[in-house]
């Protein structure tokens, strides 16, 4: 979603007089966009100015902004931290980032924007066309959550769900389509509770990806982050009736004990998961799929962790992300006690090994075999091409005849 934010930003700010640089002494202008998941991804950021602040020590100063989680969580704080930064945007308020720019030039007044805006970000950035051109490209059809795991901060920093008028989502799909997209990469924070009214008619997420799956030119499409609660029949069926639906699903279950979803709030239990992926298996018998999990949360015992291997064993994830619980300020999760964190780093290992190796098996099954692979861009200075497999694998091969796309 941050990837999907930055060429957004980049689409604004090139409409007063900005260009990308891959030089960074060259800049004007830095906008760090930024991720609050994890309070690693906290720190980067004033690393990052610390960076920025060596480069000019013999040059003017650049305009620096901050964006994103971070800027959204910490507000106001993150000037009085780092001085350097001169303007802190929330994702809600990026799409004024032109016009605030302009605004510190003529008053050279440090800017705070952190508030929920009233007005839809989403039909302020219509009038922005979306420039990007790649074979697989992002399309934020949603954002916020009102689940309220216990552990995270997407409620608080990116606010109550919502949901992009159709119409609109559709038309920024074409224009995409129009410039080359193959792929189409739907996303939301609970991308699978997407609901939309107009016109006393409901749109789900299904109406969007049936409405994509008739673009010719369109090879392609994923949705991702969905929430185990939202997989309904009629997103289940699409794995049926749209062919162009990859049949490979990241759908993040956190953990395999019941007493640690339930003192996570989140408002499934692992019968109802496995049902999901029975049901899609039912339909699309070469179904993958991958997860998230929380290792270390707090009271979760060795018997409790263990249902978190027998799942991840019995499901056979290819792919999956894993950390060990890290506490986000002002979530119910950060004020419990938390575990022993060599214990902890035990686990991770563990669990991240038997991940692994379902990973390495799976990868295995393509040993001198053909697959289709979406061809995505020529690696730098080099004859090799990359691109993905249906499942979402990166494949990076040779050939000096290949037209990505
Ligand atoms: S559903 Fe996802 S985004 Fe929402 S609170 Fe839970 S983990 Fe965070």
């Amino acid at each position: 979603m941050n990837e999907y934010d930055t060429n957004r930003i980049f689409d604004i700010v090139s409409t007063i007089g900005y260009k990308r640089t891959e030089v960074k002494t060259e800049a004007d202008c830095f906008v760090l966009n930024t991720c609050h998941i994890r309070e690693k991804a906290t720190e980067k950021v004033y690393d990052e100015i610390g960076r920025i602040k060596k480069y000019f020590r013999n040059f003017n100063k650049p305009l620096v902004i901050v964006s994103g989680c971070v800027a959204q969580a910490e507000s106001e704080e993150m000037i009085k931290r780092e001085s350097y930064i001169d303007m802190v945007i929330g994702p809600q308020s990026y799409y004024k980032i032109g016009d605030l720019i302009l605004n510190y030039y003529r008053r050279k007044k440090k800017i705070i924007r952190t508030e929920f805006e009233a007005v839809s970000k989403f039909d302020e950035l219509e009038t922005f066309p979306n420039t990007q051109n790649k074979i697989s490209s992002n399309i934020t059809i949603q954002e916020g959550c009102d689940k309220f795991c216990n552990f995270c901060v997407v409620p608080y920093t990116r606010g109550p769900e919502y949901s992009r008028p159709f119409k609109q989502i559709i038309n920024e799909a074409y224009q995409l389509v129009n410039s080359g997209t193959k792929e189409i990469i739907l996303l939301g924070q609970n991308v699978n509770a997407y609901n939309y009214f107009e016109n006393n008619k409901n749109y789900k997420l299904s109406a969007i990806i049936e409405e994509l799956n008739n673009i010719n030119d369109l090879k392609r499409i994923r949705f991702t982050t969905s929430h185990p609660k939202d997989m309904t029949e009629d997103l289940i069926n699409c794995y049926k009736s749209c062919n162009k639906l990859m049949p490979f699903l990241h759908l993040p279950v956190q953990s395999g004990s019941d007493e640690i979803l339930k003192s996570m709030n989140r408002k499934h239990d692992k019968k109802y998961y496995l049902s999901i992926i029975k049901k899609i298996k039912n339909i699309k018998r070469d179904f993958k799929i991958s997860s998230d999990f929380i290792v270390g949360y707090p009271g979760e015992t060795e018997k409790n962790f263990d249902e978190t291997i027998e799942l991840v064993n019995k499901i056979g994830f290819i792919n999956s992300y894993s950390f060990i619980f890290s506490p986000r300020p002002g979530t119910p999760a950060s004020e419990k006690n938390m575990n022993n964190e060599k214990d902890n780093q035990i686990k991770l290992r563990k669990l991240q090994n038997i991940l692994e190796n379902l990973q390495f098996d799976n990868n295995k099954k393509y040993i001198e075999k053909y697959c289709e692979v979406l061809v995505e861009n020529k690696l730098k200075n080099q004859t090799k091409y990359f691109g993905r497999t249906k499942y979402m694998t990166p494949v990076i091969f040779e050939s000096d005849d290949c037209n990505p796309g």
